[in-house]
């Protein structure tokens, strides 16, 4: 088939030839491929269906759309993985928080006066407190922001404070008076998360929260966010309502002294105006964080090899997809506009596509003689943040270096001109003479991608050392929105996807040598860095398992933190003299570092502290 013919073909269903194809194919092509039934269309029709809800991870969606997929694996004749009794594969996570119960007592100390808090709207632990007891005097520490030194801006509202032991109360936000770029960059350190780091470093017990007079969501306390961290970050810390702020004011016994006027005086960003000691009063926080864990389900079966194993290196191929979407948009990754909020984000390009790819392709070899297993994986949780996957390669039912390579689908069912991407290349020499190859017969203009660091399972593979691809036909603008419905799907350029994979796992389970594992080097740091970070530390945070400190699921080849001889497994516990409770801890630090200039890293391996150098690079 030529370019000039190919082109037509792709246009085909999408207008104007429509009608030309029909009446070719009634008069002289029978056959023509616009009369074969769709390979995909059921699969995608189905997972991305009203009933299945979104397919959240942890969902009676989920639920659904597992069992469909169970049993799409039963008819094309895919057994559980061997020492597995069922294709469901089931991992814990945390889906959500909320308060169970924290309270305030404020106690003053020349009276011994008491009054004590419960009520939600008078005080809510942040969602990522730690959960205990907190009990000291209070410090008022302005908005409670540090802007890094590197940053050579001079704001600190604790410059002037000691607040060792101390519970230290804080406004929400930033300064909301100052100029535009002052609050940029003050909007920066903000984050709730960075204030309780900046607490915490200086010795607090407590941080308490409280949304100003003058500032939005004045004197409310703070809804729990959808947090899905599954500890907590080495603080007891709570918000509380203007009410409770008042009364700890109210122990000055100085009118002059509100917490209104104590805003009024801050919000122009003047760096000089600093915070004060409340020394009349005390307070015990008590903090109940339910951290809500649930189970999802990775599902994932096998065809076995057909022809006995004799010589072939590695006997397994596998391919994978998520099928995991947003459910309702319930987690704050949803795209939607305000008028759909809530509304069902029906995943059919993501990834009810991939889904249905791995199906198909299974399929397809299910019916041919095959030297090496292949297994069929349907990841969940992926939109949470590769949990599924992540799971799975912490503790593979299949050895991973079994794997001969692992082909991934995500988004690959809204196909432009023509055009597939293919992610991953790098991660062996095999796969650019394969691809071409492959591709003579199915006629894509493919666009070769070599970084494995992609924001998809495949990330999780390519880490655990198993040449990898990743499938994708490019984003749109229903993309994590509630219209990324099934009637947007182009069959027929799915289906050639399908046929195209099916010939790349062909030559794969057919040749007895596995690809060779190539190390990418990465160019720039994928995932968790914030905005303005211009730094590359080479690490790869595993951000599902539960630990105190940063754990590494790897380092890139390579990088900064490869070269300080940090591995997979090391925990992370101090960067810079800061202590890293968490990833935010660690993505925090990161601001202070400098490029080229080392730091001083303490880590945990095997239980034992170690402690290197790392030198910080620019990020390309
Ligand atoms: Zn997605």
């Amino acid at each position: 088939m030529t370019s000039l013919e190919k082109s037509a073909h792709h246009k085909g269903h999408k207008g104007l030839w429509v009608s030309v194809a029909i009446a070719l194919a009634a008069t002289a092509l029978p056959h023509a491929q616009t009369t074969a039934p769709s390979k995909t269309r059921a699969h995608v029709t189905a997972l991305a269906s009203e009933k299945l809800e979104g397919r959240l991870v942890g969902s009676n969606g989920e639920k659904l759309a597992s069992d469909y997929l169970v049993s799409q694996l039963r008819r094309i004749g895919a057994k559980p993985l061997p020492g597995a009794t069922d294709f469901l594969l089931p991992f814990e996570f945390t889906a959500g928080t909320r308060d169970g119960g924290s309270t305030a007592t404020i106690t003053d100390t020349r009276s011994n006066g008491n009054r004590a808090f419960s009520a939600r709207t008078d005080v809510q632990a942040l969602s990522f407190s730690d959960n205990g007891d907190a009990t000291g005097s209070v410090v008022f520490a302005g908005y409670g922001i540090v802007v890094p030194e590197a940053q050579n801006f001079g704001y600190d509202s604790y410059a002037t404070l000691d607040v060792k032991d101390k519970i230290v109360l804080v406004l929400r936000y930033f300064p909301e008076d100052a100029d535009i770029k002052t609050k940029g960059i003050l909007a920066r350190y903000a984050d709730l998360r960075y204030k309780a780091m900046a607490a915490r470093l200086r010795g607090a017990r407590g941080l308490l929260v409280v949304a100003g007079p003058h500032s939005p969501n004045a004197g409310e306390t703070i809804p729990m966010t959808s947090d899905t961290a599954l500890s907590g970050s080495g603080i007891v810390a709570a918000s509380i309502s203007g009410a409770v702020a008042d009364a700890m004011f109210a122990t000055l016994g100085d009118p002059g002294k509100t917490l209104t006027a104590a805003q009024k005086a801050l919000d122009d960003a003047n760096p000089h105006v600093a915070g004060f000691a409340l020394p009349n009063v005390s307070v015990n926080i008590h903090t109940n964080v339910v951290r809500e864990k649930r189970t999802g389900h990775n599902v994932v079966g096998y065809l076995p090899a057909t022809i006995p194993a004799t010589g072939v290196e590695k006997p397994w191929v596998a391919l994978g997809a998520h099928y995991d979407h947003l459910g309702h948009g319930e987690n704050g990754n949803s795209l939607a506009d305000k008028a759909d909020t809530g509304r069902i984000h029906y995943g059919a390009d993501d990834n009810a596509s991939g889904s249905a790819a791995v199906l198909a392709v299974g399929e397809a070899l299910s019916s041919r003689p095959r030297h090496r297993n292949v297994e069929l994986a349907f990841w969940s949780g992926e939109e949470l943040g590769l949990i599924g996957s992540t799971a799975y390669v912490n503790d593979p039912t299949i050895p991973l270096d079994q794997l001969a390579a692992y082909l991934n689908f995500d988004m690959v069912g809204r196909m432009q001109d023509n055009k597939l991407t293919v992610q991953a290349t790098g991660t062996s020499p095999t796969w650019a003479r394969l691809l071409e190859q492959a591709n003579i017969a199915a006629g894509f203009d493919l666009l070769i991608q070599a970084d494995p660091y992609q924001p998809t399972d495949v990330e999780k593979f390519n880490g655990a050392g198993v040449p990898s691809l990743n499938f994708f036909t490019g984003t749109h603008t229903d993309y994590h929105r509630p219209s990324d419905t099934a009637d947007k799907i182009d069959y027929e350029d799915l289906d050639r996807v399908v046929d195209f994979a099916a010939a790349i796992v062909g030559r794969i389970g057919d040749a007895a040598q596995a690809p060779q594992f190539t190390k990418v080097e990465q160019t720039s740091e994928s995932g968790g860095g914030r905005a303005g970070v211009r730094l590359f530390t080479g690490t790869i945070p595993d951000y599902s398992t539960e630990v105190k400190g940063l754990l590494l699921s790897g380092v890139i080849g390579g990088g900064p933190a490869e070269q300080a001889g940090l591995q997979k497994g090391d925990i992370i516990v101090e960067i810079a003299s800061q202590t890293i409770a968490n990833i935010y801890d660690y993505t925090y630090a990161l601001e202070v570092l400098k490029i080229g200039e080392p730091a001083k890293v303490v880590y945990l391996r095997n239980g034992e502290r170690r402690e290197t150098m790392l030198t910080p690079a620019a990020r390309k």
